[in-house]
């Protein structure tokens, strides 16, 4: 997106855009993402969907290239975006395939150059000149006038993403905001919990820092044999992720999420009077459609108790975490460059003119439903043009 944008900005002009990755194939995370489907964008994309450095910053920028404009950017290229009612927008080949395979074509029609299998591990400024260089011959003779950087984060790093590009901000003095595994599944010690793998069911999860609550999702759970996971799990993660010990993270389960505890009392009494012979487990099963499987594991766990304390611990239910699964499975790195220290209009370095940020390695992480992609098209949109920009 971004060089295909500067590309577009040059219009017709002699300058050079090179697109350089570390992997003989580019995209892999568009490959992989949205379960091989990736997920472009959503029908709402909001500052507050984003974690990380302040907010009117990520607004601006999801101002300056809209989710309206990234429907008609991949519309234009022939690849048509579906709206699943989750509000998550995918391509209606259902393949991350079409979605790549355009924007390579883009940067071909365009004329941009791609140097792959090319690891930059440094970048230097040399007079007017930015000077790449990493472990061959190739990287050390290529001089830039403007350079942006796209490494992404720490997330997946088999895709190619494995923190250089915060070595190379740090360089140039660039702070960056401590990094954290977000969007990752939770492990847990609890056999009882990973006994029901495979499971899965939705779920409010409330998330508290010294008994505060301090974040609310909601959304798929999913058990596995090592914990929790699921899109409202990995929504949650990067609130574990970033808090110490010290701070006494706690994480709850809502297994009803719309019920309220007197309203789901008065309901229970109510079947319960109506026919005092039906068991409890029957009646969550059958009138609450919790899984069969799941009852008994939690009625066993809650031990004998009354309905009031049962039904406080089915809308508060403390998990055990024990940690996250990490960078090697989290869709997406929380923290990264540090945004007070980028131009929010241009997306140029503050301390060094003519170097630019777009996409994971600024300290912007957001919830699962498109919005990093939509995050990476924006920024990079923002960055590729105004790079040009500043040539003429
Ligand atoms: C499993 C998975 C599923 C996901 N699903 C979705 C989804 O459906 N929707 C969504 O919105 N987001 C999703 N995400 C998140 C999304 O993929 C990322 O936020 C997005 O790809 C970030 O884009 P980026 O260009 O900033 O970084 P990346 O996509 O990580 O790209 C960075 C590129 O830089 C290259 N590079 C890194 N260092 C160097 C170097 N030193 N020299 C040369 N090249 C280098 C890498 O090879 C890589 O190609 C998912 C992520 C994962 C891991």
């Amino acid at each position: 997106m971004t060089a295909i944008q500067a590309a577009r900005q040059n219009d017709g002009e002699s300058s050079t855009i090179l697109l350089i990755d570390r992997r003989q194939k580019i995209g892999a995370k568009i490959l992989i993402s949205g379960g091989t489907r990736c997920n472009v964008t959503n029908r709402e994309v909001l500052s507050s969907d984003y974690q990380g450095g302040v907010s009117h910053f990520v607004k601006h920028v999801l101002e300056a290239f809209t989710p309206r404009e990234t429907i008609d950017f991949f519309g234009q290229m022939g690849v048509e975006l579906v709206l699943e009612p989750t509000g998550k927008y995918f391509p209606t080949t259902h393949s991350g395939k079409t979605v790549l395979e355009a924007l390579v074509r883009e940067t071909e029609r365009l004329g941009i150059e791609l140097k792959t299998g090319v690891v930059i591990t440094g970048v230097e400024k040399e007079g007017n000149f930015f000077r790449l260089s990493g472990k061959s011959e190739t990287e050390s003779s290529l001089l830039a006038k403007k350079v942006i950087l796209t490494t992404g984060g720490l997330s997946y790093p088999e895709t190619g993403s494995d923190g250089t590009g915060f070595q190379i901000a740090r360089s140039f003095g660039h702070t960056i905001v401590d990094t954290a595994p977000a969007l990752t599944p939770l492990t847990t010690d609890d056999e009882d919990w990973r006994s029901l793998s495979g499971i899965t069911l939705p779920v409010k999860l409330s998330f508290y820092k010294q008994n505060r609550k301090k974040a609310e999702a909601r959304g798929s759970f999913l058990f596995t044999h090592f914990g929790f996971s699921g899109p409202v799990v990995l929504d949650i993660s990067r609130h574990w992720t970033k808090a110490g010990l010290q701070e006494e993270p706690r994480v709850e389960a809502s297994f009803l999420p719309d019920q309220n505890e007197a309203a789901l009392g008065s309901v229970l009494e109510k079947k319960k009077n109506a026919n005092p012979h039906r068991k409890l487990k029957t009646v969550l099963c059958e009138d609450f459609s919790l899984p069969a499987r799941f009852v008994e594991v939690f009625l066993r766990k809650a031990g004998v108790s009354t309905d009031k304390k049962i039904i406080r611990l089915l809308l508060n239910c403390p998990l055990r975490v024990t940690g996250v699964v990490g960078y090697k499975k989290a869709e997406v790195t929380a923290g990264g460059v540090d945004l007070k220290e980028v131009n929010v209009s241009t997306m140029e370095s503050r301390k060094v003119p003519g170097l630019y940020f777009a996409g994971e390695i600024l300290d912007v992480d957001g919830r699962i439903g498109g919005f990093n992609f939509q995050w990476a098209w924006s920024s990079g949109a923002v960055a590729g043009r105004a790079a040009v920009k500043s040539l003429s």
